[in-house]
């Protein structure tokens, strides 16, 4: 008997029931969680037409190579960081490993800024030295970069302002001097999210962002972003594409909603940070305070030109105390969370070891490093907390 479309068995309109998304009425908010491996065309001609397109075009063809609603967060992201284009990764070391994949190849030669997120240096060690890349750390100020370019240097790759301690670099001379050597310059801009600072209009070719920190905003996902210029796009998209490295649409439509409100929350993040910032720098017990925003900051009048203004982080050095009593320091901190990450709406204090981060300057005779990450709760609380935190060790040593 001929297959009758008027009177489908139970099993055919179990599967084939149900698959529209086409309502009458309004149209929601927000973009749908797009859940799919396979992309349906209408025609083979159309598939074909699609596969031929798909490496240089963004066209849904399959999940391997992002869905609707990644997409969707591309075109947030991309609009932040003033790109060309956007990928999405699975974490944010994922997405700055994909930038020394796609931009590399055995025989070249990087140089990375002192300042870098730590985990890079792992991956430095475990897979690009042993792949032969050539590997220089330079200044986190890159005053030593144009001494330390060679006609191997394909990618210069910075981190601005810096972790733990938010050095700044000049980044358009940086831009200036490694496209005057035929290199690269790529940024990693988890700490200005594309608000407070913007790698690619300052001269960059490839800007790079945990998304797990403020662009989802809410501890509960982790991502990562590359965006690029249109002259440097095709590498990466040939190179993630080659791979299959893909996000889940929950995941993207999680950084999609926290992006909704990464304006307002960063606005309150660096008014409560800077409360505690300026309660710090009056405490006998505290030696320095690292914010770009201040004006002893060693970074403070590149922040000025090129940021539009700080974020939630703070660290502080403390004089005259042992090791094991800023571990006592934090412990008693009833209000900040202790962890290592950073970008949710809650308060976090951890003690950072500076001098093991480093290797181009020597941090070991520093007092220990506290880092803040001033969360959304009543700063007036946080600094009762850390006043009487503060007050233990004074009185215990
Ligand atoms: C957290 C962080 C990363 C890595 O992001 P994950 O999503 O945790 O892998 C990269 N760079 C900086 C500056 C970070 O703070």
């Amino acid at each position: 008997m001929p297959y009758d479309s008027h009177a489908p068995r139970l099993a055919t309109r179990l599967v084939k029931g149900g698959t529209s998304t086409v309502v009458d009425g309004g149209r929601a908010v927000n973009p749908p969680v797009v859940r799919a491996s396979t992309a349906l065309f209408e025609t083979m001609a159309d598939l074909n037409d699609a596969r031929s397109r798909r490496s240089t075009e963004r066209l849904f063809t399959y999940g391997a190579r992002g869905n609707p609603t990644g997409f969707a967060l591309e075109d947030v992201v991309s609009g932040l960081e003033g790109g060309y284009r956007t990928r999405l990764f699975p974490t944010g070391l994922a997405a700055i490993a994909m930038v020394f994949l796609a931009y590399l190849r055995p025989g070249d030669h990087v140089l990375i800024s002192d300042c870098v997120y730590q985990p890079l240096r792992h991956f430095a060690r475990t897979f690009l030295e042993p792949w032969g890349i050539d590997i220089t750390y330079v200044r986190a100020d890159g005053s030593d970069v144009a001494s330390r370019m060679t006609p191997r240097t394909k990618l210069v790759y910075v981190e601005c302002p810096g972790s733990l301690l938010y050095e700044l670099c000049d980044l358009p001379a940086l831009a200036e001097l490694a496209h005057r050597h035929g290199a690269l310059l790529a940024a990693d801009n988890t700490w200005g999210s594309g608000v407070q600072y913007q790698p690619l209009m300052l001269g960059a070719d490839i800007s790079v962002m945990a998304a797990t920190k403020y662009l989802s905003g809410h501890s509960d996902v982790m991502m990562g972003t590359v965006t690029t210029t249109e002259a440097a796009w095709q590498p990466l998209a040939t190179m993630s594409d080659a791979q299959g490295v893909a996000v889940s649409a929950d995941d993207a439509y999680l950084v999609l909603r926290g992006t909704r409100t990464l304006g307002a929350r960063l606005a309150l993040h660096e008014q409560h940070a800077l409360d505690v910032a300026h309660w710090l720098t009056t405490q006998p017990a505290v030696a320095r305070v690292f914010c770009p925003a201040l004006p002893e900051h060693p970074g403070h009048a590149l922040w000025q030109r090129d940021c539009t203004g700080t974020n939630g982080l703070i660290s502080f050095e403390l004089s005259q105390v042992s090791a094991e009593a800023a571990d006592r320091f934090v412990d008693g901190l009833s209000l900040f969370g202790i962890g290592a990450s950073w970008g949710g709406f809650e308060s976090l204090a951890t003690v950072v070891n500076v001098a093991s981060a480093r290797t181009c300057e020597d941090w070991r005779t520093a007092g220990p490093i506290v880092r803040l990450h001033v969360g959304l709760e009543d700063p007036r609380d946080l600094i009762e907390d850390l006043a009487h935190s503060l007050g233990a060790i004074e009185r215990n040593g």
